[in-house]
């Protein structure tokens, strides 16, 4: 395998993975390939037109420790909660859930057939947040500003860019964009100093660019990008569209329960504890 360029520290492709109540779907973080990028824990792609793939859907199941956010781009998500939350989710709407001390709900495709293809991401929230009031927030399509120049467009759901912030309320700072590129325009990568950041080509294919050189990246594959100025991402396809991330890390234990991700074993198995107890909500 060669290196990748300059840049870039790694390239990733997801692994095919069947989770819920058999769910087929795309784990690119969360998996044995690359377990977290603190504190981006997991992010799953959900992309079928064959209803056997995700018809069965996530029923009633808990969270602690964590954020979910949910993206769709096509089909339709229902949510429930213990809380007696609950709604929608329809093409380009956003779903960020603060499970925090924790929350137990279901997520059901609302669709019989078409595509459903969407996103979920997991951001594991620093230990003095673990236990927080759980909340919702949900983004509806027009809710979502986007930064349109030269052939780009920078849709944010979370963050800043060129002086536009996306909506979305968070427990640090987190930026999450979704960006689609004409051939050959170019996505500047803003500044994050000290952050982990990466891209998830969804569509297409891009080029991350520095100085002279270039590195492809394609449809399916994350690139971990290097800590380095003037990073440019450039369209290889027309169109081509990647998502964005870039945070600090917490840099604390991040340990793994199922649902729950908590910074040690024993609170993991006190999470467990709580939700067959009833106590988890
Ligand atoms: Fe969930």
């Amino acid at each position: 395998m060669n290196s990748p360029q300059k840049g870039v520290s790694r390239i990733v492709r997801g692994l095919s993975v069947i989770d819920g109540a058999g769910v087929r779907l795309h784990r690119i973080i969360g998996s044995p390939r690359l377990n977290y990028v603190d504190p981006f824990v997991l992010l799953d792609e959900f992309k079928s037109d064959n209803p056997k793939d995700y018809i069965a859907g996530f029923p009633d199941h808990p969270h602690r420790g964590i954020e979910t956010i949910t993206y769709m781009i096509s089909g339709n998500f229902r949510h429930k909660d213990s809380r007696g939350g609950g709604g929608l989710l329809a093409p380009g709407c956003v779903q960020w859930m603060t499970a925090g001390k924790g929350i137990i709900h279901s997520e059901m495709p609302e669709m019989k057939d078409g595509q459903l293809w969407g996103y979920q991401l997991w951001l594991t929230l620093a230990a003095k947040d673990k236990m927080i009031e759980p909340r919702y927030q949900h983004l509806n399509p027009e809710d979502i500003p986007a930064v349109r120049q030269k052939g780009v467009t920078v849709k944010l759901i979370s963050g800043s860019y060129e002086g536009t912030s996306g909506p979305a309320l968070t427990e640090f700072p987190v930026s999450y964009f979704d960006v689609t590129l004409k051939k050959d325009s170019r996505f500047q990568v803003p500044p994050a100093q000290g952050e982990n950041s990466f891209l998830y080509v969804h569509s297409g294919a891009v080029a991350v660019e520095v100085d002279d050189q270039t590195q492809p990246v394609s449809s399916g594959e994350l690139a971990l990008l290097a800590d380095e100025a003037r990073v440019s991402i450039r369209g290889s396809e027309e169109p081509s569209g990647f998502l964005y991330f870039s945070a600090a890390p917490h840099n604390e234990p991040i340990v793994r329960g199922g649902p729950f991700v908590m910074n040690s074993d024993e609170e993991i198995r006190q999470a467990f504890l709580d939700y067959q107890t009833g106590r988890l909500f």
